[in-house]
């Protein structure tokens, strides 16, 4: 018989703005979390701000995280279906549920009707701050008796449903999984709305009784939320059936992610998007890893972690209390790592869509001429940190007609262009000559030059690399050569001396 699992855990993204880096990481520890536990993850779309919420940012939420290879088990796909029975995913179609939900609150006394105007609470609420006192509901409505509300009521006055903060209880204990026991005195809890007038759910009750009818088991998601968490965990109370608090999951909170000034990671740090990270050129594993870094780790020395790693070894006892910083230069560093490690194979194919872009390459010419591409693909993955770096590095390669940069032309062409021009021409000669091009022989007749013609190498090796790539920088030059091929070389070293 398997073992079955009781873990449940959703990443629950208001669809009004794209999959952010504290999002995504997220995502990522709620997807771990269920992988590690044989749980579920579940995807639930919390649009119920109709004004901003919209379905191109649940397209790219969707996409962005198929991107970063996370799975789920429940909620919305790709190609429009749902997955799962504890649906609908979409809160705004969950609206017959908070109802009956209300309805429980009210049969168990934890909900009252609330007929203060916004005036009145404006009013209530300015004079409590020139007292200096508590800025919450001051309860007017909680103690009206039977009949006044009848009263209101019969005359169709408009009311809220506010939750009933129980007296007699000094304080609520979240019991964190990361940062261990949090007590909130009650006076902080409000006896907050749960259903507005006009019959909608406030958030902390749709989510409430959401998270109670999906069976959610643990809450892992940012901190930004801990002050709803006490609020909550009175509504999941409310809602189970008296003293049954195993209905009130397991809350996580996670740390914000700062950026290098200190300050919480935001569209002023620069890119936040996880579309942008893509194509900023780093590869969907290794953001992957890189996220799952930003407070939690397996342990003090391991950077590299793998979607299968942290599927086996994720756990929320490993993910610290404290603000995670966000570092560009070790996400780029584990980015390079995943280049590196790729097979050439993949690499070619990591290539491709990038060249693809440009118009450079196609998968006909991959198919076409395999083992020049076999040749390619080491010398580039080796170089680079950043996919984006493939085509600038590649470009020379692919085009009929090298574009000089201006700078490596005036350092390394121009600067004595006598000389230059004679390196050339001999380089010129020394490959014409040559019937087998192929690395072992075009090194031996370069590699000589600048002996024979009594030159430094680097001036030598520079002008040929300039004439025939148009930069400074380039995959090793006799290699390049090679996969430059006879003819384009030698056309690119007779422009170029001429010049
Ligand atoms: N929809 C909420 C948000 O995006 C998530 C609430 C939650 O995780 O409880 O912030």
């Amino acid at each position: 018989m398997p073992e079955v699992s009781p873990v449940r855990v959703r990443f629950a993204p208001s669809p009004t703005g794209t999959l952010h880096l504290g999002g995504a990481r997220t995502a990522i520890y709620n997807w771990a979390f269920a992988r590690k536990h044989g749980g579920d993850f579940i995807l639930r779309i919390d649009d119920t701000d109709s004004e901003r919420s919209t379905p191109e940012n649940v397209q790219q939420i969707l996409d962005a995280l198929t991107w970063l290879g996370l799975d789920w088990d429940e909620g919305p796909k790709l190609d429009g279906s749902i997955a799962g029975d504890a649906g609908p995913y979409f809160q705004t179609q969950r609206g017959d549920s908070y109802q009956p939900a209300l309805e429980k609150m009210i049969a168990n006394n934890t909900a009252y009707r609330c007929f203060c105007t916004m005036e009145e609470l404006a009013a209530k609420r300015d004079a409590a701050r020139l007292a200096g006192g508590s800025s919450g509901y001051d309860r007017t409505c909680r103690h009206l008796s039977v009949e006044e509300v009848q009263t209101k009521v019969d005359a169709d006055t408009p009311f809220v449903w506010r939750l009933k903060v129980p007296e007699g209880r000094t304080s609520i204990v979240v019991n964190d999984l990361v940062r261990g026991e949090t007590a909130f005195p009650i006076e902080a809890v409000d006896d907050l709305v749960l259903m507005r007038s006009d019959g909608t759910p406030t958030y902390n009750f749709a989510s409430t009784v959401d998270d109670a009818d999906m069976g959610i088991t643990h809450i892992i998601r940012g901190d930004d939320h801990l002050s709803n968490t006490p609020k909550q965990i009175l509504i999941f109370e409310a809602l189970a059936a008296d003293d049954d608090k195993s209905a009130v999951p397991a809350f996580a909170h996670l740390s914000m992610i700062y950026g290098d000034d200190g300050k919480k990671l935001s569209k002023r740090h620069g890119a936040v998007g996880v579309e942008e990270f893509a194509a900023m050129g780093f590869l969907p594993d290794a953001l992957l890893n890189g996220l799952a870094l930003l407070g939690w780790s397996l342990d003090a020395e391991t950077t590299i972690v793998t979607p299968k790693m942290l599927k086996e070894k994720f756990s929320l006892d490993r993910v610290s209390k404290n603000p995670a910083r966000f570092d560009m230069a070790k996400l780029e560093h584990i980015n390079s790592i995943y280049i590196q490690e790729m097979s050439t194979e993949e690499f070619v194919q990591a290539m491709l869509p990038w060249l693809e872009a440009e118009g450079l390459s196609d998968a006909e010419d991959v198919a076409a001429r395999p083992e020049w591409y076999t040749e390619l693909a080491p010398l580039i993955s080796e170089r680079i940190k950043l996919m984006t770096e493939v085509v600038p590095m590649t470009k020379f390669l692919f085009v009929d007609e090298v574009e000089i940069d201006k700078k490596a032309r005036a350092k390394a062409l121009d600067k004595d262009s006598e000389t230059t021009a004679i390196a050339l021409k001999a380089t010129y000669s020394a490959l014409e000559g040559l019937d087998t091009f192929d690395l072992p022989n075009v090194e031996a007749v370069v590699k000589t030059l600048p002996a024979e013609l009594d030159l430094k190498p680097r001036v030598v090796f520079q002008a040929i690399r300039v004439a025939l790539s148009g930069s400074l920088v380039s995959p090793p030059l006799f290699e390049s050569i090679v996969l430059l091929g006879k003819e384009r070389s030698l056309e690119r070293l007779s422009v170029a001396s001429k010049h």
